[in-house]
């Protein structure tokens, strides 16, 4: 190996024990004040540890150096003003990834350096055995036994290191499921189990990437629950909420492996279907439609049935060259126009 490889080696497995370090240091320090160890928390502490941000260095330091107890309230505060946003939620998990490399790295480095002392080892007690054949003097052996014992005693300590590394590695596998577990939960909708609106604008942008590159068309659909107030209004909140549930669930069964059914806004969803073309489409909006107007919902506590509902369906396929927004407005242009016609039925969106 030459000079320059030797040192690129060097400097790249410091950069292995700097991240253990930084990771060990922030589990350390998420203990020693009681905070648990969410994904979210602990993105605080490695952040903090590893200096990868000034402004929120200086805003932990300043409650550490006031005495002030550093709460989990306080630790998600930190989170939502500088780490929580899309770009960092990929972020989280760039690093999360980054650290799991980081650390095979070490594991790795460490199996073959365990090996080295081990051949080490071998190769000292072969030496003692000879010369105690052939000269016989004892202090020799007793210095080269001495040797042996250090080169175990490195074997040794390897093999520990090596055993803490390993316990280091699952905890930050367990945190990489805690970290997935948060972002599904993040582009989940609570009340009907289907996605969110931040699900839908990344599905729609990445449907878009995918017709620029591989020419994959998709459509969307935009619904609304027609004259839904009138129905609170009459039915309460509560009941209404299970509605929302319920057309949730048409929607999913509907499109099944088809697309991704995702909670818009208040009572209004939104499907992508991707390699779907407008009329399939509309042939599955309708499909919805027609479910939804003749199907009759009881009230899951008294089954005591309630006033059927409606809703109103805008339909559009993306077109080359358009934005998201853009195809997101002739849905929902389209939806406007079904409303607009009585509402209980399906438009889609026309050139004029
Ligand atoms: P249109 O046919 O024009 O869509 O009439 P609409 O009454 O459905 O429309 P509008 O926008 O006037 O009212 C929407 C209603 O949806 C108002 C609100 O009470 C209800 N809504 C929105 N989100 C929720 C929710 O999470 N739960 C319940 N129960 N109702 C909701
Ligand atoms: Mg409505
Ligand atoms: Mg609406």
């Amino acid at each position: 190996m030459t000079k320059k490889e030797n040192s690129k080696k060097t400097s790249g497995f410091k950069n292995d024990i700097f991240i253990k370090k930084k990771s060990d240091e922030a589990i350390f320090l998420l203990e020693k004040h009681g905070i648990p160890a969410t994904p979210a928390n602990y993105h605080v502490w490695f952040t903090y540890t590893a200096d990868y941000d000034q402004s929120l260095k200086k805003t932990i330091d300043h409650f550490l150096l006031n005495d002030k107890k550093f709460t989990y309230y306080i630790c998600n505060k930190i989170y939502q003003k500088f780490i929580t946003n899309d770009k960092e939620n990929r972020k989280i998990s760039d690093t999360s990834d980054t650290l799991q490399n980081e650390l095979s790295k070490i594991a790795n480095h460490l199996k073959t350096s365990i090996k080295g002392t081990s051949t080490f080892s071998e190769s000292l007690k072969k030496q003692v055995k000879s010369l105690n054949n052939e000269i016989n003097t004892e202090s020799l052996t007793s210095t080269i036994k001495n040797i042996i014992n250090d080169a175990n005693n490195i074997e040794n300590q390897a093999k520990k290191t090596q055993t803490d590394l390993e316990k280091s590695s699952l905890k930050i596998q367990k945190l990489q499921i805690d970290l997935e577990t948060a972002r599904f939960e993040s582009r989940t909708d609570m009340l009907t189990n289907i996605g969110n609106r931040k699900l839908f604008d990344e599905i729609i942008n990445s449907a878009v990437e995918n017709f620029k590159t591989k020419d994959t068309p998709f459509s969307i659909i935009l619904c609304d629950i027609d004259f839904f107030k009138n129905f609170n209004d009459k039915w309460g909140h509560v009941t209404g909420d299970q509605v929302l549930k319920a057309v949730a669930q048409v929607i999913k069964t509907t499109i099944g492996n088809k697309g991704t059914p995702t909670r818009y806004g208040g009572e209004e969803f939104a499907i992508i279907l991707p390699n779907i073309r407008l009329a399939e489409s509309m042939f599955l909006a309708e499909k919805m439609r027609e479910y939804i107007s003749s199907h009759s919902i009881k009230k899951t506590k008294t089954g005591e049935y309630v006033s059927k509902i409606t809703m109103s369906f805008g339909v559009a396929q993306y077109h080359a060259g358009e934005t998201a927004v853009e195809t997101v407005i002739k849905a929902d242009t389209a939806l406007y126009n079904a409303k607009d016609s009585g509402r209980n039925n399906v438009k889609a969106y026309e050139i004029s």
